[in-house]
């Protein structure tokens, strides 16, 4: 299979036809897609003013598309470049144990979905390195109580994307699947009930509609009184929650 940036090389070749071209710019997804392989290329086709289905878009949306492409890659490495040395640190100084951002990186490494969206037309609007800054800043930063990305409190828990694994917490406002490791218990606590204001709104939670519970909570203890309703979600709630403390 072709590389990146042998890839990236044939987007730019003006001797090739502009399908060519293209058709090089989407395989370069198979080895860095931010949001998904879809996701990442509706991004790219609504910045660079493409139609996604346009099989011969002009060489300016093209080299626009990759350029773009190129730099989030960038930010991208140096920040996996700087997560590798510090495990490497960590081995040296006896801390082997594997956290739940080791297998979040694990699974992800190279870029691919690292900021998944389930709705290949709902994702950030802003440059991909630009999202990817700030969700790398908040890695680096340790746990937090919002999206990484765009900051909202509005994270839900969904149990059917089609990604590996298939539960997660969504942000309802930018699309992303945030990286479970980004995200406090509290945090997490909350989008498992459904998601809402920090502080708690009442009779917003979908977790309360489905369980019928009172308005009071957001909290880790309303959690598993919600989740009673269903055993998968049970499931992946207390799993959440123990990799959290992990
Ligand atoms: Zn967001």
């Amino acid at each position: 299979m072709a590389g990146f940036r042998s890839l990236a090389r044939r987007v730019r070749d003006p001797r090739l036809v502009a399908a060519e071209r293209r058709t090089s710019l989407r395989r370069c997804l198979e080895h860095f897609a931010p949001y998904g392989h879809r996701a990442t290329w509706h991004h790219l086709c609504v910045r660079h003013g493409m139609s996604p289905h346009d099989r011969h878009p002009r060489p300016d949306q093209l080299l626009a598309a990759i350029e773009e492409l190129e730099e989030a890659r960038r930010v991208w490495q140096v920040y996996e470049a700087r997560f590798a040395d510090r495990r490497k640190r960590e081995k040296r100084d006896g801390v082997r144990k594997p956290t739940p951002m080791d297998d979040w990186h694990r699974r992800t490494w190279g870029g691919f979905g690292v900021a998944w969206c389930e709705d290949p037309a709902r994702h950030p609007d802003d440059r991909l390195a630009d999202v990817l800054r700030r969700l790398t800043t908040a890695l680096d930063s340790g746990p937090g109580d919002g999206c990484p990305v765009c900051a909202s409190p509005r994270v839900v828990w969904h149990d059917d994307l089609g990604h590996e694994p298939a539960s997660g917490p969504v942000c309802a406002t930018c699309g992303i699947l945030v990286p479970p490791p980004a995200l406090s218990q509290r945090a997490l606590a909350r989008a498992l009930t459904g998601g809402g204001e920090p502080d708690g709104v009442p009779g917003q939670r979908a977790g309360e509609r489905r369980a019928g519970a009172s308005g009071r909570g957001g909290r880790a203890g309303d959690a598993g009184r919600a989740l009673v309703d269903s055993a998968g979600r049970t499931h992946h709630a207390e799993q959440a929650l123990r990799n959290q403390h992990a």
